[in-house]
């Protein structure tokens, strides 16, 4: 899949509406439409990156930056203090639907491990 027919691309270019919760010129952060959690919270970088596993060196400070990010926005939603999860998933076995990378903030209970 291109950029082009990207639905996160879509969305970091504001031409998709999405429930945003924090924007800079490196990522966006949005609410997850079908939540799995009471705080789900995708941060996706605007530049096309298709997966983790496709991510170069030259993305390190990116990648670094979306999870300091979602530390930052998990204080901010109040989910810090008794625990949340930052989740990549990638490719198939991974559970990887949207081809354009991003992470997953959960929080708001107790969630169990390991994943199914
Ligand atoms: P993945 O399985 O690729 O790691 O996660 C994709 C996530 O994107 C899923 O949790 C799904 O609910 C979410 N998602 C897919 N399409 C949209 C959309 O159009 N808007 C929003 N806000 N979330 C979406
Ligand atoms: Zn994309």
């Amino acid at each position: 899949m291109s950029a082009a027919d990207c639905i996160f691309c879509k969305i970091a270019a504001q031409e998709i509406p999405a429930k945003i919760v924090y924007q800079d010129d490196e990522l966006i952060a949005i609410e997850d439409i079908n939540p799995a959690a009471p705080i789900h919270i995708l941060l996706i970088p605007r530049k096309h990156i298709p997966s983790l596993d496709q991510a170069g060196l030259e993305d390190a400070s990116l990648l670094g930056h979306l999870q300091l990010t979602a530390a930052r926005i998990a204080n901010e939603q109040g989910i810090a203090t008794r625990g949340y999860r930052l989740v990549n998933n990638c490719g198939e076995w991974g559970g990887q639907l949207v081809m354009h990378v991003h992470y997953h903030l959960l929080g708001g209970r107790d969630l169990k491990w390991p994943p199914g």
